[in-house]
């Protein structure tokens, strides 16, 4: 019988020393407010204390060339660097840096593609160069991808890529992009899109503007973490830039997104840890009406919400992790697709309780509530709004039951068939 929550010892050691630096050096690097390039500069040393110990770029599988932690590793280690912001960077796997070198090795593996490691997969891998995903567009809607309108066109040995697209994570940033375009208009888009490698200083890639959000109102164009307008107008790149094989642009997306969202649940379970932590220090500390917040039963609500909700979510990302690397990513749709929507609401919740508690400090600047509920708010939007995952589930969830004339729990008709079942049973006793 094996139903194991514990961690194996020699793991729990390497997750403790992530703990501790994360706590003590990497978070305090938040309060700093370092621009984008200060902050590389600042966690060069970091990011080699972490490949020293094996832990960067950790996030592909020994049959992609990586260290082949497993999903459920991985979310463990994501849980300790969702705390803060800077911490993925320090270990290199940041969104989409990560999922985008996930997508260049599933691609060299089908086709063989060697070249492509060297090129655009290994300064991935090295923390050397940043990447853009680019396939949301603006004007259809992002919740139904085969109404993409960019197109790319083989011109002798090259892509000529047309586009508009927005919300290109990092894309001012980026040496490269992965463009998702119709590379076949005469099939269902699930068999006519295909991914695209395109040098960010290609002639025609136009970065028209990081979008101010909700998360950063205020974006400085160039920044890490900006959300980018890009325009592709006849963009030339060799045919050799697709990933994978043409018209496989939809089923690597989705391989690339299964442990992506695990990833980013197991990330918000950290953040919600720290809203949680705030919420008991502040519950503990606040005196009003002759009694501390914490022996209020409003405040105590909030704890015991807080606990079982963040510990529910927890438990269901790592059962969704641990299946994945049991039975793999297709078999796990139904659990991956609920840890997302349920994992972005109990982070939310979790964020706004700890507000409340703290009143006007927890609307203010000086606590990093106030940030954390801004960013919180996206998780229900990106890697597939909360509805689309729903569908998902409840589509999968339906094919287990059939259509009746009559419910299987409808009382008289079970009474009938029990009268029947036991008939002789009932005429012995008389
Ligand atoms: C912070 C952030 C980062 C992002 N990063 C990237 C990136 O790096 N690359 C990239 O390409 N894109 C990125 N995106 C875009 C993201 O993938 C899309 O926003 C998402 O797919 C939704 O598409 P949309 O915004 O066009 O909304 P729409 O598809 O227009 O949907 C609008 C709303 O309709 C509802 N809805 C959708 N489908 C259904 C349904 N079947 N039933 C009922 N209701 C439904 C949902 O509530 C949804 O929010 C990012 C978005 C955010 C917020």
């Amino acid at each position: 019988m094996a139903w194991d929550f514990s961690t194996e010892p020699e793991f729990e050691q390497k997750l403790e020393w992530m703990r501790q630096f994360c706590k003590e050096e990497i978070e305090p690097l938040e309060t700093l407010n370092l621009d984008y390039e200060t902050l590389v500069k600042v966690v060069k040393p970091m990011q080699q204390e972490v490949k020293k110990r094996g832990l960067f770029a950790a996030h592909l599988s020994e049959d992609l060339g990586g260290q082949g932690f497993g999903q459920l590793k991985l979310g463990l280690m994501h849980e300790i660097l969702g705390r803060c912001y800077i911490s993925p960077l320090v270990f290199g796997n940041n969104a989409p840096d990560s999922g985008n070198a996930e997508l260049i090795a599933i691609g060299i593996k089908e086709t063989g593609r060697e070249d492509q490691r060297d090129k655009w997969l290994e300064p991935l891998l090295k923390g050397e160069k940043h990447s853009g995903f680019s396939m949301t567009e603006p004007g259809v809607a992002g919740s139904d991808p085969t109404l993409i309108k960019t197109t790319a066109v083989k011109d002798g040995d090259e892509w000529v890529i047309n586009g508009h697209k927005w919300f290109t994570t990092n894309g001012s940033i980026a040496d490269f992009l992965i463009v998702m375009a119709v590379t076949n208009p005469d099939v269902h888009p699930y068999q006519g899109c295909s991914m695209i490698l395109v040098p960010a200083d290609t002639k025609g890639v136009e970065i028209i503007r990081d979008v101010p959000t909700m998360g950063e109102p205020h974006v400085v164009f160039g920044t890490f973490g900006g959300h980018s307008e890009i325009k592709y107008t006849d963009v030339r790149v060799p045919v050799e830039n697709l990933i994978g094989h043409e018209g496989q642009g939809f089923r690597l997306a989705q391989e690339r997104l299964g442990p992506g969202r695990i990833h980013h649940a197991m990330r918000w379970i950290g953040q919600a840890n720290r809203a949680f932590d705030i919420l008991c220090e502040q519950s503990l500390s606040r005196f009003m009406h002759k009694s501390y917040l914490a022996e209020k039963q409003t405040a105590q609500n909030w704890i015991a919400e807080s606990y079982a909700e963040l510990m529910a979510a927890r438990l269901m990302t790592l059962y969704a992790a641990w299946k994945m690397d049991t039975f793999g990513n297709k078999a796990s749709r139904v659990e991956i697709s609920a840890v997302k929507f349920y994992g972005a609401k109990v982070l939310y919740n979790v964020i706004d309780r700890a507000i409340q508690a703290c009143g006007a400090l927890g609307f203010s600047g000086d606590l990093p509530l106030e940030a954390m509920y801004r960013y919180a708010r996206a998780a229900r939007i990106y890697d597939g709004a909360d509805e689309v995952h729903k569908v998902t589930i409840a589509r999968q969830v339906l094919k287990n039951y059939e259509k009746k004339e009559v419910l299987s729990e409808y009382g008289p008709a079970r009474r009938k068939l029990a009268e029947e079942k036991f008939k002789d049973v009932l005429l012995n006793l008389t």
